[in-house]
């Protein structure tokens, strides 16, 4: 059978390498409108590649229309990855938090091994050629290249397109539209895992501050998602993926009241600040010492601030009730929000191809035989911490094998 792959980032990777895997006799061509594949695979992680990550599980994604993952994950889980990276000599090592990244550390060394796998392989790569159009003749599957002209019939098409993020690096979704003639509809794509937007003199303040802190999106009163994870405090606003995790739901651009509710104390931070404070209740000690000890300094000093209080202020000074206020505070930072900023900034997207076009036993079009698909084109995103490759993965995995039967 002779196969034709869309896109050589990781989910088209990785079907190539399964299909070859499956049936060597089989032909399979993979196309990228970028030099070199894997361009963004090749940008993870800050260069290191965070792969996978041991608690992704079906629930832990977003999609603009849910759908069930359950049958992605019950094939090619984290584990399944892992032993899968590891046969192809990209050995990996876990965090305590469960993050994955190559033993390597290196993204660079990832795309070169994948690279090496697909030459191995026999899969034809043809890089720097952009797929303009599909048609379909009989049950086959043609594709128009930019310069090139038409290709050879395919007996079975993945298409592993990507998503709008990151146009820097060659995202590119005008393919979409030529699914029309099957009977998709793509759903706007939205910008996901990007820095937000805000206003305010907390932010000349607190710039450069980072903080682990439980974070709320909010539209008015009405709770939108939650996270947690480091926030970092930047000029234009916040950063890190605490935020990121939330921007998708800071999307719409008319929309108003957007808020973050912060949760500095998160854990059992507030208890420990409990026992700090009633060990030097009615003491000369001073009361900043008592936040000191799990904030950083300048967040303290900008609350102290706004509480009106003394730097020099000791615990004496403080009632319990004051005290109690104090946490409260630091318990429920709400920040006035613009928006997230944007593809150009959002490592991910939400949006794309609904899952409910496609069979996720299989990764079979729904309104196509023959059409499979993988990747950040479906209308799937996770957090930060390696969820986003998972997938990726997962279903280049599973389109792969399921296309080759
Ligand atoms: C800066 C950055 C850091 C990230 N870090 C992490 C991380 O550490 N961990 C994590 O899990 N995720 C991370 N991500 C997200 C992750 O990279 C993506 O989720 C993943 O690459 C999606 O894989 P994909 O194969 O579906 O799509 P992509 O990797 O986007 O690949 C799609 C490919 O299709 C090609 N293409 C599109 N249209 C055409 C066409 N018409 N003709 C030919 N080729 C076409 C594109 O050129 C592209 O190469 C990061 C993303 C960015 C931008």
């Amino acid at each position: 059978m002779n196969f034709g792959i869309i896109g050589a980032g990781p989910a088209g990777i990785f079907s190539a390498l399964m299909i070859k895997e499956q049936n060597p006799e089989h032909t399979v061509t993979i196309f990228d409108g970028n030099q070199k594949i894997g361009r963004k695979l090749f940008a993870t992680g800050n260069g290191r590649c965070n792969i996978t990550n041991m608690n992704a599980n079906p629930e832990s994604y977003y999609s603009v229309k849910p759908g069930d993952l359950s049958p992605v994950f019950a094939q090619f889980g984290p584990k399944q990855i892992r032993e899968k990276l590891n046969s192809l000599n990209i050995p990996t090592v876990e965090t305590e938090d469960g993050w994955v990244y190559p033993q390597s550390w290196s993204a660079a060394n990832v795309v070169q091994i994948l690279t090496d796998a697909l030459q191995y392989a026999g899969v034809e790569v043809k890089n720097s050629v952009k797929v303009t159009h599909i048609t379909l003749s009989g049950t086959k599957f043609v594709l128009t290249t930019e310069g090139a002209g038409k290709t050879k019939p395919f007996d079975k098409l993945i298409l592993t397109t990507g998503s709008k993020a990151f146009p820097q690096l060659g995202a590119n979704t005008s393919i979409l539209s030529e699914l029309f003639q099957f009977g998709h509809r793509d759903l706007p794509f939205v910008p996901a895992l990007a820095a937000i937007s805000a206003k305010g003199d907390i932010f000349k303040a607190l710039q450069g501050v980072r903080v682990d802190a439980d974070v709320t999106a909010l539209q008015g009163k009405t709770e939108l998602g939650k996270s947690f994870g480091n926030v970092i405090f930047t000029d234009y606003g916040l950063n890190g993926p605490g935020v990121m995790n939330v921007s998708h739901y800071f999307s719409d651009k008319d929309a108003k009241d957007y808020l973050l509710r912060l949760n500095f104390l998160p854990g059992n931070l507030s208890r420990q600040l409990d026992e700090y404070f009633y060990a030097h209740i009615n003491r000369d000690y001073p009361y900043r010492s008592v936040f000191l000890s799990v904030l950083p300094g300048k967040l303290v000093e900008y609350f102290f601030k706004m509480w009106k209080i003394d730097w020099e202020t000791s615990c004496k000074r403080i009632d319990s009730r004051t005290f109690r206020v104090h946490i409260k505070r630091l318990e429920n930072g709400l920040i006035p929000i613009e928006g997230n900023r944007g593809f150009n900034f959002g490592q991910a997207a939400a949006g794309g191809i609904p899952l409910a076009e496609v069979d996720l036993h299989t990764m079979q079009s729904r309104k196509q035989k023959g059409l499979y698909f993988a990747g950040e084109v479906l209308d799937v995103v996770g957090p930060c911490g390696g969820y986003n490759l998972t997938w990726a993965i997962a279903t280049g995995l599973l389109a792969g094998t399921e296309a080759s039967k």
